[in-house]
């Protein structure tokens, strides 16, 4: 097969000329994956992709063990959708200590960073990490994890990294659901509600824009979003309107205003956002 496995960081002495785009994944790869794949390898003259279950960014009860792991399909993904090099180094090769952290202040402690503690130090290492290894001179993220791309384009700002990050849109399964390694978790009475939490937002989304509402109005809508979640079996960790940059929460629409929401279904924990 053309793809080439790489498994140690000592591998990447000089991978390529031209440009080289980095799609870092935790594995277990779906078609929103394969997105991020095809663009980059259209876009770039190398595409390498990492796999790596990254265990800093799990907290003690989470899901890193039972995280779902498949190399050789994810090989044949990859190749498919025109990767050039995988990277798939083991938790030692990548954590011989663990004794450096880069942490991104503000944008990170919100939503995801206050359910998840110690998250995003744990995205934001590994992916420095993963920027020094490759030395990509693009990096493909999806809007997906959308505070995860508002925390990494934070970290390349403040840390002076000479790349461009590109993000793309989230990919979904025909009824809706956005496309997760996680969704085989969902047991199939929670798969089938599970399209639910991307139509709410859309139609939050969709009445907040209708008229020029005001603030109250807006709360209104958010809390009965969060209400018909809760009424249709899901556990709301958090919904909410935000500004793109920095992830406060906003009473009025503003540009690039986005709806975020993280809700459990059974021991399932699914994420999903909208633009407003
Ligand atoms: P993960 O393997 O879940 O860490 O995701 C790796 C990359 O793929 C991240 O940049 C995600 O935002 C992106 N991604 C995950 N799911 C989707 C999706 N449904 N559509 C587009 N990108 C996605």
């Amino acid at each position: 097969m053309g793809l080439k496995i790489l498994r140690h960081v000592r591998d990447f002495s000089p991978i390529a000329a031209g440009t080289v785009g980095l799609v870092p994944t935790m594995g277990a790869l779906h078609a929103g994956h394969s997105e991020l794949i095809r663009v980059a390898a259209s876009e770039c003259e190398t595409c390498v992709v990492s796999l790596f279950v990254n265990p800093t960014q799990f907290g003690p009860q989470e899901d890193f063990a039972r995280y779902p792991r498949s190399e050789p399909s994810d090989f044949r993904l990859c190749e498919e959708a025109g990767a050039d090099v995988v990277f798939c180094p083991s938790t030692e090769e990548m954590y011989p200590r663990k004794t450096t952290w880069i942490r991104v202040e503000g944008v990170s402690e919100r939503w995801e960073g206050a359910h998840r503690p110690g998250h995003f130090d744990g995205v934001a290492t590994v992916v420095a990490k993963l920027f020094h290894i490759v030395q990509p001179d693009r990096a493909y993220f999806g809007w997906k994890d959308f505070q995860q791309c508002a925390v990494l384009k934070r970290m390349v700002e403040d840390l002076n990294f000479r790349l461009d990050l590109r993000f793309l849109a989230t990919v979904r399964e025909p009824d809706g659901l956005a496309m997760s390694s996680r969704n085989t978790y969902l047991e199939a009475g929670d798969r089938a509600i599970a399209p639910l939490l991307f139509a709410t937002l859309q139609e939050a989304s969709a009445r907040i824009r209708k008229d020029q509402l005001n603030a109250s109005a807006i709360q209104q809508i958010l809390q009965e979003s969060r209400d018909r979640l809760a009424s249709s079996g899901f556990d709301v960790d958090y919904l909410a309107m935000v500004d793109p940059a920095d992830l406060s929460p906003i009473a009025q629409v503003c540009e690039g205003a986005r709806l975020i929401v993280a809700a459990r279904l059974g021991l399932t924990r699914l994420i999903d956002n909208c633009p407003v």
